[in-house]
């Protein structure tokens, strides 16, 4: 057996990039001055931001607890997907209104091609690959339901279009699936890699950039114009305080958690076989289903596959994970996948409704939760919006459409934890009793089915 905690403290299966270490003077320039900016967190939102605030020609500042992509943006599953997923336009506009659901949503549909962009002017090396996603179901295409997604999508400002399964089978290798949403705009990044990268453009752009050190606490009154952030380097002084240390913030940011429910979700990278893989996702679109239950694959390069699952419990057993996995890709590309090269876990803000929060945590220190699953292509868009209000911009501009709210914690998060884990457990329960009834009509050969399931 072995503990979520455990796989939370595992390496990310995504090669390590070196990074530059910081400069030995860092710790006493971290007092001298006073910055526009500190930025908690050195993820993709906190890195991001730094960089655009600092082409803004702010003075900036970020800490970090551990190391740039220590955390949710070095262990993801790289998809760069910026559909909304269970909150769609009309829950946009009823909780926001309509004029900022049209900006926010505006900005989103832009998110790939800025993205892919910005990775490709920034020289930043991270096998980024602008080449769709897909989200197949195994609804029969002539559903009527297919329609209906379709049209939340492009309500959404999303270009999609509905393949069928000679089209699927053609990209994925896969007849699994009746039909999917193809999103062609969407695409894949190496997330470690990118969160790297970023760290040197911010060093390169003159940020300070402390590694290992911990936002201890937040103001609770104002200093003339300045705010005195409590550091495990001593204090910090500052004009603005932006907290975008996620889910998993500790310490003084511990406040921006209980904003958002805190699920793990488990990756694992796996060697393909030698032969009868060649056709698996090869054309290297990534695929999620679906269902409560996700299930998504992505080819990593020629010999490895990365997948994944929510696991239901704090406990797992490394083999019954192992099994799991491999049942899904035998059903879905009908293949015997050889090592498991890697398994670990990261962390994921949900927020109950779905929708990313922008938060007044202290006078002058903002924080921004709730990605949801799909931070990589929603940090982007709010680095602008962050800088913006760090330099000032009014809030209540409709050019930052997410409203600035002040803090509510999410009611009883452990009960929102356990329930949604039922929820997943009891899917995956009804997909193995269906492979099971599946295997004895064909009178056919599945992989053992377990009624046990991670
Ligand atoms: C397994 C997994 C798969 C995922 N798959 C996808 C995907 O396919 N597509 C997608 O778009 N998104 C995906 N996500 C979500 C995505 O990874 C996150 O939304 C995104 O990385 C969040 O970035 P961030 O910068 O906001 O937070 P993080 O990357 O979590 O960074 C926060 C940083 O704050 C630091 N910190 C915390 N407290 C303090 C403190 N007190 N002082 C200083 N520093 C502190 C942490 O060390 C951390 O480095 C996935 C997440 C996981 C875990």
């Amino acid at each position: 057996m072995i503990s979520l905690a455990a796989l939370l403290a595992e390496p990310s299966g995504w090669a390590p990039v070196t990074l530059v270490p910081v400069e030995s003077q860092a710790c006493s320039t971290l007092h001298d001055t006073v910055y526009d900016v500190v930025i908690g967190g050195a993820g993709i939102t906190g890195l991001t931001a730094a960089i655009h605030a600092a082409r803004r020609g702010m003075q900036v500042a970020v800490l970090e607890a551990g190391q740039p992509g220590t955390s949710a943006s070095g262990r993801n599953s790289d998809f760069v997907i910026p559909a909304l997923s269970r909150a769609g336009r009309p829950e946009l506009e009823h909780a926001w209104g309509a004029a900022r659901a049209a900006a926010f949503c505006g900005s989103l549909s832009e998110t790939p091609n800025e993205l892919f962009g910005f990775v490709r002017k920034e020289g930043l090396s991270c096998s980024a690959c602008q080449n769709g996603w897909l989200q197949p179901d195994q609804l029969d295409a002539s559903d009527p339901l297919w329609l209906t997604w379709l049209q939340a999508l492009h309500a959404g400002e999303v270009k999609a279009r509905i393949i069928k399964r000679d089209e699927l089978n053609m990209l994925t290798g896969s007849t699994h699936y009746p039909a999917a949403l193809y999103l062609p705009e969407d695409g894949q990044i190496d997330p470690l890699a990118f969160t790297r990268g970023l760290a040197a453009t911010c060093k390169r752009l003159g940020c300070m950039l402390m590694e290992g050190c911990v936002l201890l606490d937040l103001p609770r009154e104002q200093l003339h114009r300045h705010v005195r952030l409590e550091t495990s380097h001593g204090p910090v002084f500052t004009c603005r305080a932006i907290l975008a240390t996620n889910a998993t913030s500790c310490h003084g940011a511990g406040k921006l958690a209980t904003a958002a429910m805190l699920f793990a979700l488990l990756l694992a990278s796996y060697d393909l076989p030698r032969t009868g893989a060649e056709e698996v996702l090869q054309q290297n679109v990534p695929l999620s289903d679906s269902s409560r239950d996700m299930w998504f694959f992505r080819r990593l390069d020629s010999t490895r596959l990365i997948t994944g699952l929510l696991p239901t419990t704090s406990r797992l057993s490394r083999e019954l994970i192992d099994i799991t996995l491999r049942q899904r890709i035998e059903r879905v590309f009908g293949i015997a996948l050889a090592r498991l090269s890697a398994l670990w876990a990261g962390p994921i803000g949900i927020t109950p409704r779905g929708l990313p929060r922008l938060l007044q945590l202290a006078p002058n220190v903002l924080g921004w939760t709730g990605c949801n699953g799909r931070g990589i292509a929603r940090s982007f868009p709010m680095r602008r919006w962050l800088a913006a209000l760090a330099a000032d911009a009014p809030a209540e501009s409709v050019s930052v459409p997410v409203p600035l709210q002040s803090l509510r914690r999410v009611h009883a998060p452990r009960i929102g934890v356990w329930i949604t884990r039922k929820l997943v457990a009891a899917e995956r329960q009804r997909r193995v009793k269906e492979s099971r009834r599946g295997a004895s009509v064909a009178g056919g050969h599945a992989v053992a089915s377990t009624t046990n399931t991670p």
